[in-house]
């Protein structure tokens, strides 16, 4: 506590025209809308701001953690004592490079990105507009719906390493991307700047007819109208977690405000004053009841906070192109 106090005076000082938020409630930032307060929130305003905060925290032994639109994540009730840096408010230019390519700031939605595509032409994003995540944390998650997933059109993912505290660029297969994951998670320390998009060439009409048609599904079969975080649980290797938890008689099962979703038997939702330790409960108590019923062991999709990992443990370097180590920072005057 006593090095975060530090650090954060330390930045403070050195980024004064920094939006720093102290003891900033969560929910208020996260689609789940649960979780107490972070000790401070920072919205840097570029990526010199961003990596210089990354270096003052380094300097105490300390590593931020990264919030895009929270809309995979759940936040402890009693709060967490770290620093996060935010990318959706600052980070979010979207523009065509010269020869075609698609380039997007970490903090650019999903859905912004795709309807960029639609309205320039470009076919191939079509399964992302529907989904409620930023780049950042769509690259983390290599996220995806309607048989399409982010690595399909990715060419590459310009991230900062905090182990080295250097930018680098790595090619989609360096970002190692599965099933809901990538790179990022396995290692950790790496706060994704940008990516490049390459995408074909498309009708307009199509595109858009497209987007309308998924997006018409999603809330038809979702229950969008209540908070949540998506799939609680990743699709297990030949089954549908909603098939499985709905088959177990659990659809509506509730722990205090938490509840399986009536719609999907997928999502959990908040139906009103649901704690971080009612989700907690209740999906622990659908993962024992699958697993007795069925054999198969669900794992969550959603994030659960705090994470495993600190700066010391973070992996090995692997192989990257250094891009430029950084220098200034626009938060300083
Ligand atoms: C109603 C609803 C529907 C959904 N539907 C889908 C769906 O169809 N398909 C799907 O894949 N997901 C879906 N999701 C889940 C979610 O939208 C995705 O996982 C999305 O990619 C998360 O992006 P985010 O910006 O909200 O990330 P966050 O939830 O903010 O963060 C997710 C992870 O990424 C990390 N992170 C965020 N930004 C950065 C960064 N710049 N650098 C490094 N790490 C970062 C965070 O630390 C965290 O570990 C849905 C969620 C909801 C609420």
């Amino acid at each position: 506590m006593e090095k975060l106090e530090k650090a954060i005076s330390e930045i403070k000082a050195s980024l004064p025209a920094l939006r720093l938020l102290e003891n900033e409630p969560m929910a208020e930032h996260c689609s789940f809308r649960i979780g107490g307060p972070v000790r401070a929130l920072a919205v840097p305003s570029d990526v010199m701001s961003l990596t210089k905060i990354c270096a003052i925290l380094k300097e105490h032994q300390l590593a931020p953690m990264l919030l895009g639109n929270g809309t995979n994540l759940l936040f402890p009730d009693e709060g967490l004592p770290e620093l996060f840096i935010i990318s959706t408010e600052k980070l979010t230019k979207l523009f065509r490079l010269p020869d075609g390519a698609v380039y997007a700031e970490a903090g650019v939605s999903l859905s912004r990105l795709s309807g960029y595509a639609q309205q320039n032409g470009l076919a191939g994003l079509e399964f992302a507009s529907g989904i409620p995540g930023s780049l950042g944390g769509g690259c983390v998650m290599n996220a995806g719906a309607y048989g399409g997933e982010l690595k399909d059109v990715l060419e590459s993912v310009v991230c900062y390493y905090l182990p080295e505290q250097r930018l680098y660029e790595l090619t989609k297969e360096q970002c190692r991307f599965g099933y809901r994951s990538s790179l990022f998670q396995k290692l950790g320390g790496c706060v994704i700047l940008s990516a490049v998009f390459r995408l074909e060439e498309g009708s307009r009409e199509e595109i858009a007819a497209k987007m309308r048609q998924l997006n018409e599904r999603r809330r038809e079969k979702q229950p969008l109208d209540l908070p949540s975080a998506g799939s609680a649980f990743k699709r297990p290797e030949g089954h549908y977690a909603a098939a499985l938890i709905e088959q177990a008689g659990l659809k509506g099962f509730r722990v205090g405000g938490a509840q399986v979703s009536e719609k999907h038997a997928g999502f959990v939702v908040n139906t009103g004053g649901a704690t971080s330790h009612d989700v907690h409960e209740l999906m622990l108590h659908v993962r024992k009841t699958v697993y007795e019923q069925t054999g198969v062991a669900l794992e969550p999709e959603i994030i659960l906070l705090p994470p495993d990992y600190k700066l010391e443990d973070l992996g090995p370097a692997v192989p990257r192109h250094i891009l430029f180590e950084p220098e200034e920072s626009g938060d300083r005057s």
